[in-house]
């Protein structure tokens, strides 16, 4: 069976692969097509691809849109997008904008807290348009301020936590319009993860064309609810790792969830840029 895992993340947004590597673990991996889907961001995708010419691997161009639904933030996945749109670049140099500006207020706060990190040591990618939380939490742990990921945003980066600043964030609705006025396939991420479940049937209704069943975070109930949804509902299902590159047993989990290639192929067909 061809596989796709068609949520990963590169250092182009938060994650620890590069997109050459994200491309030569998935041959690795016998992974057959890999959504690079980068939050707020499309940097990756161009190097994933070519880094994948000539292989037998299909990079399918995406994104997460970290979004905002009324209290909670939703993630939405597009597919298929035409990732060198300027309509794309210019909703993201604005988001890049804002997390920059956030960032260096989360920083002078953990700074009067006594805490001495600098922007210098965050190591970003400078043209990466998703700067956040996770680069401060790593430095955090790095020295030694906090013992781990989770630690450092129960202690400091958290909502309502001492070092926390809201971002600009798109809505759902502008997420999903963005997705669609660029040929793309919005699909609405890790539903699992959303504390309101009620959100998940609301969200459906504006124009999300398909659902991430399967994830490295949904058990195998969660899991068979989404199926019976997205197949009452008509949806594409969608899955993938969320793999951010750390490594278990020496491998990243990139490719240990997946979806049969012939649905990479129908969200294909339901997208306008191919
Ligand atoms: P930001 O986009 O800068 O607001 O950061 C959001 C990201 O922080 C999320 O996508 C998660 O990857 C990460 N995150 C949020 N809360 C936690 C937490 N409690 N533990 C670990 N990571 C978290
Ligand atoms: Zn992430
Ligand atoms: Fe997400
Ligand atoms: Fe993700």
């Amino acid at each position: 069976m061809d596989i796709a895992d068609l949520h990963i993340h590169t250092t182009a947004s938060d994650g620890l692969l590069t997109p050459t590597e994200v491309v030569e673990w998935a041959i690795i991996k016998k992974v057959r097509a890999i959504g690079i889907t980068d939050h707020d961001n499309v940097n990756g995708i161009n190097e994933a691809i070519c880094a994948s010419l000539h292989l037998n691997i299909e990079i399918v161009p995406g994104i997460e849109l970290n979004s905002q639904y009324l209290d909670e933030e939703i993630h939405i996945l597009g597919y298929f997008i035409d990732y060198k749109s300027k309509k794309l670049e210019e909703k993201l140099g604005f988001i890049r904008d804002s997390r920059y500006s956030r960032m260096i207020k989360i920083i002078s706060k953990l700074n009067l807290m006594g805490i001495k990190i600098d922007f210098e040591n965050l190591k970003i990618n400078s043209n990466s348009t998703s700067i956040g939380r996770p680069h401060i939490a790593r430095v955090l742990v790095e020295k030694g301020y906090a013992s781990n990921m989770k630690a450092a945003f129960d202690k400091y980066l958290g909502r309502n936590r001492p070092a926390y600043v809201e971002r600009y964030r798109l809505s759902v609705g502008e997420g999903i319009e963005l997705i669609e006025s660029i040929g793309g396939v919005p699909v609405i991420a890790h539903p699992g993860l959303i504390a309101k479940k009620k959100y998940i049937d609301e969200i459906l209704d504006l124009g999300i064309k398909g659902i991430e069943v399967y994830h490295t975070k949904h058990d195998a109930n969660i899991t068979s609810e989404l199926l019976k949804t997205a197949k009452e509902k008509k949806l594409l299902i969608t899955g993938g790792s969320d793999c951010h590159g750390m490594f278990v047993n020496k491998e990243p989990i990139l490719g240990n969830v997946f979806v049969d290639y012939s649905l990479v192929q129908q969200i294909k067909k339901a997208s306008k840029t191919i």
